[in-house]
């Protein structure tokens, strides 16, 4: 009942004590351990309920494991091992600002990048190399048709807020990226897919996008 007892990697565990996380919330609790698991997760919560961590843990931990020493530096296009999309600007770069604080000496790179705001800096962010991608859909369809970004190398994909997104009208945009994951070859993906509702837009997009999921609701 408490993060010292669950093995998420001693960089990660380390990082959780010195931000003096203690006790998960009820959906990390019940979250974490499904992801750790490699189980796809539609997962019903709200904002103020902890969900950020509940999807950044188990992506930092899995990359951390996986050693990231193909991660190519100064290159054009890049591949991010996972990607987190959300629908706006602020959550993007609170997001970034959660996954970047326990991301420390872990090895693992978080960049974010969004719309309204101006791509060059992005994409040099970018080209210095990244693990976790956090962007919203717009944005995101943009460095793709720029060929600076590509998810092929994609392992963990995490929406956040996703029925907020389909209020704002990204459904054609996530559709887009999704598809440029399942361009063969596709390795394995872990799909987490986070909403405060769920609508029958949502559900339609669990089991689209979701493969053999655990529907948790806190
Ligand atoms: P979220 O729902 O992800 O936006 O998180 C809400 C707030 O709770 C954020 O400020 C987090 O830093 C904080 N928080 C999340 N999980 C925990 C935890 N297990 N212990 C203490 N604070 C937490």
């Amino acid at each position: 009942n408490t993060f010292a007892q669950i093995d998420l990697g001693e960089a990660l565990n380390e990082n959780i004590r010195r931000c003096k996380y203690v006790k998960p919330t009820p959906v990390q609790r019940h979250a974490i351990p499904i992801s750790l698991a490699g189980r796809d997760l539609m997962a019903c919560a709200q904002t103020g309920s902890g969900k950020t961590a509940a999807f950044c843990f188990p992506i930092i931990s899995g990359i951390m494991r996986a050693q990231p020493a193909h991660r190519q530096r100064g290159i054009r296009t890049v591949y991010p091992l996972a990607l987190i999309l959300s629908p706006t600007r602020e959550l993007s770069v609170q997001i970034h600002e959660e996954a970047r604080k326990f991301s420390y000496q872990t090895g693992v790179r978080v960049v974010v990048a969004y719309g309204g705001a101006p791509i060059n800096q992005q994409m040099r962010d970018l080209e210095r190399g990244v693990d976790i991608l956090v962007a919203t859909p717009g944005r995101l369809v943009d460095l793709l048709e720029r060929a600076r970004v590509s998810l092929q190398m994609i392992r963990y994909l995490a929406l956040d807020e996703a029925d907020r997104m389909l209020d704002m009208g990204f459904e054609p945009q996530i559709r887009r990226i999704v598809e440029q994951m399942d361009m063969p070859p596709r390795g394995v993906r872990q799909t987490m897919l986070f909403s405060a509702t769920f609508p029958r837009e949502i559900q339609r997009m669990a089991s689209d996008f979701l493969h053999n999921y655990i529907f948790l609701a806190v």
